[in-house]
């Protein structure tokens, strides 16, 4: 604290991101990261971009990768938003399309960003608790509201919702937006980015932090139709103009470009995650049905923090909150097939 603070920063709540330590031979399953490097071709682009052109500003509209998304996903390059990071691109729709006179709808358990971001803007909100298997449930989000803003599939559970029910969600709101925050989408969900062509109150956000292995790089985006893209530019041009750099934008457009590398990657991906979650469950672990590039895990008499720092002693890095309903379970982020091995031997030691 200190008298020459503005009184907003007295009152936020700051993210806590996962720990990023520099301790050697680390296995680090704790912020979803990608546990292989970006395309080769997006390294390359990165490379050739590195030269004398960086003495200038980077396109501030970023056209041409905003042109590759859109062919990408069969939708208009002005129906794109792209920002540093999606954690940029939810704070720019949080003040300028889910601040209202009604509360914003989340869930009580999800990412933690969001309470984060209501507060920061003032913005009223409600959380609506999961259910007791720890899924969503969209009736429940059927009353009075200002907007709403989910993850799917939702963190830190891994667990996803079908499309008809994003749906049903979209169309049972006509007059608020619904954000859909598809961080972990490609591991295994379904996108609603086709139904934006027939919601204008739907927001999809996508992120190349997860499964283009660039979280180093801050590419975040989103889709949806013109009037809702066009208060993000507005925000955007009145705080920043030239949020992605230009080795983030060839790096995007390579990864995008690159559609072997994103494939292959993410079917390893899904194997490990298999491969791991068998593992744990014939150790006697529960193990939410993940949809994501994590698995969320709890050993019945074992408590949560204790686990997560006996692994840690072994210099393995998990996730662990310290939350209502949640407390007993690991968030485990899928590794390497030797990572994955690693954590399954200190689990054998620990439980031993
Ligand atoms: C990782 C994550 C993000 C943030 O991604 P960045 O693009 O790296 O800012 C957003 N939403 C959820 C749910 C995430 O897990």
């Amino acid at each position: 604290m200190s008298k020459f603070w503005s009184p907003i920063v007295v009152t936020l709540h700051p993210y806590v991101a996962g720990e990023q330590p520099a301790i050697a031979n680390l296995t680090k399953l704790n912020t979803n990261e990608n546990p292989w490097g970006p395309s080769p071709r997006a390294l390359d682009a990165i490379r050739t971009a590195t030269d004398d052109n960086l003495r200038l500003y980077p396109d501030p509209s970023a056209k041409k990768l905003k042109e590759t998304l859109a062919a990408y996903h069969g939708v208009s390059p002005d129906e794109i938003f792209v920002g540093n990071g999606s954690d940029e691109v939810l704070a720019f729709i949080f003040a300028g399309l889910l601040k209202h006179d009604a509360p914003l709808l989340y869930p009580d358990i999800t990412y933690s960003f969001y309470p984060t971001y209501s507060r920061f803007f003032d913005i009223e909100t409600k959380t609506i608790p999961l259910d007791d298997s720890l899924s969503i449930r969209i009736d429940d989000y059927h009353i009075d509201c200002g907007g709403i803003i989910l993850p799917n599939p939702n963190a830190p559970t891994g667990i996803g919702l079908p499309l008809s029910d994003i749906q049903r969600l979209v169309a049972t709101h006509p007059d608020q937006v619904v954000a859909i925050d598809e961080a972990y989408v490609d591991f295994g969900g379904e996108t609603a980015i086709p139904l934006v062509r027939d919601h204008d109150n739907l927001i999809v956000v996508r992120t190349f932090s997860k499964s283009r292995s660039l979280a180093g790089m801050r590419v975040g985006y989103a889709v949806a139709q013109r009037p809702l893209i066009e208060a993000l530019e507005r925000l955007k041009d009145s705080f920043n103009s030239y949020p992605l750099d230009r080795l983030a934008q060839v790096a995007a457009i390579a990864s995008i470009e690159d559609e072997d590398w994103f494939v292959t990657h993410r079917d390893k991906l899904i194997a490990n995650r298999a491969w791991l979650s068998e593992q744990l469950e014939a150790r006697g672990f529960d193990i939410l049905p993940s949809q994501a590039n994590f698995i969320f895990a709890r050993k019945p008499g074992w408590e949560g923090k204790l686990l997560a720092t006996a692994l840690r002693e072994r210099a393995i890095l998990v996730r662990h909150f310290n939350q209502p309903r949640i407390a007993d379970f690991l968030r485990i982020s899928i590794g390497t097939e030797e990572q994955c091995e690693r954590l399954v031997s200190a689990l054998d030691s620990i439980l031993a």
